[in-house]
């Protein structure tokens, strides 16, 4: 039976990076991956030219997780700057696109070029596609030093550690399983509920209707969760789509928000309240308009008709037509206040099948943030998404990717030489 120092389970982004530092540092590595297209996530991702990191990716407060803070260690260990560093060093050209993402100027291939090519000069060893079976922890008395024996496609091999970094539940079309959870468990690990994250909002059809005409239509707004204090509030555009609402400020407020929760939605994002109805009042005095033809000096006119028709129902005064001449300081003081609390129910998401990531995963007080090994089995360290660890959106989430594949190598690396 074949031996190595690590066996990785997973060859996306963070086992791939893992497996490439723990070779370089005279690990014997194995990686293994059921898929024969290893790191697809990295291809489809960025729209195929990866926001591989985010500039500002090393600040703790950017990821959620039931301990807040627990990335601080492996962010501060490998920071945004050393993956920049790496992507110079191997000629992709990038560019900066919106509040410090990073995308590759021509493909995302050339992301899973980089992460071959250095897993290739630590020496890895590659077992793709292969499926595994069981993974077991060896009595002391059996070892000769390995500590794990993973029944695999090929035949079982033993290794001394093992690194999960089978990722989370997100497009299962593409390879996603739960393997990582079902290790996580077996080992005695507690798993935070996963849920699909960075993903559409849905509603009940007939809830949806009056808004399907709006499909298409995208808007900068501030968005929130009034149930979740500790959302940050989103400022971020807006899409509406025939099931819901999607766009970056959706999916990034959907990592917090849970079914049946109400969002607040900002329509006029950067206006104070008194500057909105000021700015009505002037409009007002200078002009007979109607109330839509003015508010569509700041909003999508399509959006404007459907919206103050769905307001009027509870205030009749507010109808599009009426003339802005015609409308009270109070008038105009419900219609800024309507603008910018604007409130929706969604009644579900798109689910895994549409889902960037997964939020939730293997609870991180059993794990040691420097190395991201579990407190309960030695030698096993879990990496990635597969951990209670997300990123919002904007290239976050490949850093965790990256700092944690890298803190798990470091950590297996120092290991060996005690
Ligand atoms: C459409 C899309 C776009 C995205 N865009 C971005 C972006 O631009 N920037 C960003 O930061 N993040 C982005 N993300 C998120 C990012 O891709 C993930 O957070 C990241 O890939 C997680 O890395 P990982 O290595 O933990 O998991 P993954 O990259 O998902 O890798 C897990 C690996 O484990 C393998 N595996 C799973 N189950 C098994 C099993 N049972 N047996 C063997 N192997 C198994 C899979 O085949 C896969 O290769 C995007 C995600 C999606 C879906």
């Amino acid at each position: 039976m074949s031996g190595f120092d690590v066996v990785v389970l997973g060859a996306g982004a963070a086992g791939l990076f893992c497996a490439g530092v723990a070779g370089q540092r005279g690990l014997r590595v194995l990686l293994i991956d059921h898929s024969a297209r290893v790191a697809e996530k990295i291809r489809i991702s960025g729209g195929g030219r990866c926001n591989f990191t985010n500039v500002q990716a090393d600040r703790p407060e950017c990821f959620i997780g039931a301990q807040p803070g627990f990335a601080r260690h492996a962010l501060r260990a490998y920071r945004p700057a050393e993956f920049i560093g790496l992507v110079r060093r191997h000629g992709i050209g990038y560019h900066e696109k919106h509040r410090g993402q990073l995308f590759c100027d021509d493909s995302s291939e050339r992301i899973v070029g980089l992460l071959t090519h250095e897993a290739e000069s630590g020496g890895v060893a590659w077992r793709s596609p292969c499926a595994i079976g069981s993974v077991a922890a060896l009595p002391p008395d059996e070892r000769d030093g390995a500590r794990f024996e993973i029944a695999a496609e090929g035949g079982a091999v033993r290794a001394r550690s093992l690194v999960v970094a089978t990722g989370g539940l997100s497009i299962p079309k593409i390879g996603a399983t739960d393997l990582g959870y079902r290790l996580a468990r077996q080992f005695g690990h507690r798993i935070v509920e996963p849920r699909p994250a960075l993903v559409p909002l849905t509603f009940e059809a007939s809830q949806w209707q009056p808004w399907v005409p709006l499909a298409g239509v995208s808007l900068e707004v501030a968005i929130r969760a009034p149930a979740h204090a500790e959302a940050p509030v989103f400022t971020e555009d807006l899409l509406f789509t025939h099931r819901g609402l999607s766009g970056p400020a959706v999916l990034q407020i959907s990592s917090f928000w849970r079914p049946g929760e109400p969002l607040a939605i900002d329509l006029a994002p950067g206006h104070g309240a008194d500057e909105l109805v000021a700015w009505l009042t002037q409009r007002r005095e200078q002009s007979r308009q109607q109330l839509a033809t003015t508010l569509a000096e700041r909003l999508p006119k399509r959006l404007v008709a459907l919206w103050l028709e769905q307001l009027a129902v509870q205030v009749p005064r507010l109808r599009p037509e009426a003339r802005l001449a015609e409308l009270g300081n109070r008038d105009l003081q419900a219609l800024g206040d309507a603008l910018r609390r604007w409130t929706v129910q969604p009644s579900g998401s798109e689910g895994f099948r549409k889902a960037e990531v997964t939020v939730g995963g293997v609870a991180t007080d059993e794990l040691d943030p420097r190395t991201l090994a579990s407190r309960r089995q030695p030698g096993l360290h879990f990496i990635g998404e597969v951990v209670d660890v997300t990123g919002w959106l904007g290239g976050y989430n490949f850093q965790w990717a990256w700092s944690s594949g890298f803190a798990a190598a470091q950590g297996l690396a120092a290991a060996a030489r005690r």
